[in-house]
C-alpha cells in the first residue's frame, strides 16, 4: 500500500475537506495501536473471551465423499459470537475509538448485521451508539432492528434515494462530518476511504491466520486453495491475506443473483458492467451504467448485495494473486442443503456462495488435494429466505398464523 492508502490504482480517500483532520486522526491512531503490544493483547483477549476464538476448522468427510475429489474443510467462522465474522472487526474498531476517547460509534448497516454486531459491541464497552439503515431495509430486516434497539442502538431510518445501503452510507457520512469530536464511524466491511480498507482486513487476518496454523496440524500442510464469498470483501479479505505468495490459490465466490443483466446480480469481476469508477470515498471497481450511475444489485443473500468490492481485493484480482468467480441464486441454496443435510452445519447464504464455488471445484481435483472454504456465518438469520427457497408452505402457514395471533392481541 502507498502512503496515501493506495493498492495499486484502487483505494485512496475522496471524502470532504471537513474530515481531513479526524481521518488524519484515525490513521494516526491506527498506527499506532498496531504498534502497541498492550493494545493488541486487549484485541485477542475480546476475540477469545468475548467472541470465542480460535473458531475451529472442521473437515467434512461426507461432504468430501458425496463431492467427490478434493478433502473439503471448512473454516467456522460462524461459530463467531453474533454467528459471523464481522465480529472480529467490530472487537478491534470498538476498541480503537475508546483508546481515542471517542465515546460514541456510528455506522450504516444493510442487512442489518453489521448493526446488531456494532450494537452488541458497544453495550460491551459502553459506547453511544447509533446506526444508519435505509427505510426500505428496515422493514425487510425488522428482526435485526428490534435487537440493535434494544441493545440501546438509536436507529435512524434513512428515506433519500432508493432507500437502502447507499443511501444509509451517505448520511452517516453526514453524521461523521458534524460529530467527529466524538464519533467514530465504525464502517463493516474493507471499503471506503483510507485507513478503513486496511484496518478492517488488519483486523479480519486473525482468520487467515488461524487457519495457517490449523491446516498445519490437520492436514500437514496449508491448503491447496482457500474460498471465500465476497461482498465488501472483509472475509476473504481475512482470510486471504496471510496466504497472498503462499502458493495456496485464493478464489472469491461472488453473487451471481438470477442472471447476468444488469441489475441481475452483484458481480463486481468477469462483467463488462463493472469498472474503475470513484463513490463513496474510495475507487474501486463499481457496478455501473454507461453514464457512470451506480446500479442496483440483486442476492438471494443480502449481504453480498454491494456495488463496490474492497480496492484490496481488486488490486489482487488485477495482479492476479487472487481469482474471482461467482455462484447463482439456485446453485448456492443447493450448496446450502447439501452441507446441511451431510455435515449438520447450516451455513449462511451468503457463505454459502463461497461452498458452492468451492464444491463445484473440489469435483475435478484430486483426492490428495485439500480444500478450506471459509464460512463465514451460520444461516439462522436466513430461515425466510430459505423457506421461501425451498417453497415450505407449511412455514408460510406459521408466519400467516403468528401474524393473525399478534394482530388479535
Ligand atoms: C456481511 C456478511 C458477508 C459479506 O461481507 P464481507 O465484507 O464481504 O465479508 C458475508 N457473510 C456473512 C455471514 C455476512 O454477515
Amino acid at each position: 500500500m502507498s502512503d496515501e492508502g493506495y493498492f495499486g490504482q484502487y483505494g485512496g480517500s475522496y471524502i470532504p475537506e471537513i474530515l481531513f483532520n479526524s481521518q488524519q486522526q484515525l490513521i494516526e491512531s491506527f498506527r499506532e495501536a498496531m504498534a502497541d503490544e498492550c493494545f493488541l493483547q486487549q484485541v485477542k483477549s475480546e476475540m477469545q473471551n468475548y467472541s470465542g476464538r480460535p473458531t475451529p476448522l472442521t473437515y467434512c468427510g461426507n461432504l468430501t465423499q458425496s463431492v467427490g475429489g478434493a478433502q473439503i474443510y471448512l473454516k467456522r467462522e460462524d461459530l463467531n459470537h453474533s454467528g459471523a465474522h464481522k465480529m472480529n472487526n467490530v472487537i478491534g474498531q470498538g476498541l480503537l475509538a475508546k483508546r481515542m476517547g471517542k465515546n460514541r460509534v456510528i455506522a450504516e448497516t444493510g442487512a442489518g448485521q453489521h448493526g446488531v454486531a456494532t450494537a452488541l459491541v458497544s453495550a460491551r464497552l459502553g459506547l453511544e451508539c447509533t446506526i444508519y439503515m435505509g427505510a426500505h431495509d428496515i422493514k425487510r430486516q425488522y428482526p435485526n432492528v428490534f435487537w440493535m434497539k434494544q441493545l440501546g442502538a438509536t436507529v435512524v431510518p434513512v428515506t433519500t434515494g432508493s432507500a437502502t445501503l447507499k443511501d444509509a452510507l451517505d448520511e452517516a457520512i453526514r453524521d461523521w462530518c458534524t460529530n467527529y469530536d466524538n464519533t467514530h464511524y465504525l464502517i463493516g466491511t474493507s471499503c471506503g476511504c483510507e485507513p478503513f480498507p486496511e484496518m478492517v482486513a488488519g483486523f479480519q487476518s486473525v482468520i487467515g491466520e488461524e487457519v495457517k496454523e490449523q491446516s498445519i496440524a490437520q492436514i500437514g500442510r496449508y491448503p491447496d486453495r482457500i474460498y471465500a464469498c465476497v461482498g465488501g470483501g472483509s472475509n476473504a479479505c481475512g482470510i486471504f491475506l496471510p496466504f497472498v505468495n503462499s502458493g495456496t490459490e485464493l478464489v472469491g465466490v461472488e453473487a451471481g443473483g438470477i442472471g447476468d443483466g444488469p441489475g441481475e446480480h452483484a458481480k463486481r469481476f468477469n462483467t463488462e458492467q463493472a469498472r474503475f469508477g470513484i463513490a463513496q470515498g474510495y475507487a474501486t471497481r463499481f457496478l455501473q451504467d454507461d453514464q457512470g450511475q451506480l446500479q442496483e444489485t440483486q442476492s438471494i443473500s443480502a449481504g453480498l448485495d454491494y456495488v463496490g468490492v474492497s480496492p484490496i481485493l481488486a488490486d489482487l484480482e488485477q495482479q492476479g494473486k487472487v481469482r474471482m468467480t461467482s455462484a447463482r441464486d439456485t446453485e448456492v441454496v443447493e450448496a446450502f442443503k447439501l452441507l446441511m443435510v451431510n455435515e449438520g452445519i447450516v451455513a449462511a447464504l451468503e457463505s454459502s456462495h463461497a461452498i458452492a464455488g468451492g464444491i463445484r471445484e473440489a469435483a475435478s481435483m484430486k483426492a490428495t488435494d485439500s480444500i478450506v472454504i471459509n464460512v463465514s456465518g451460520r444461516g439462522d438469520k436466513d430461515i425466510f429466505n430459505v423457506a421461501k427457497a425451498l417453497n415450505d408452505v407449511a412455514f408460510d402457514d406459521f408466519i400467516e398464523d403468528y401474524l393473525g395471533e399478534a394482530a388479535k392481541s
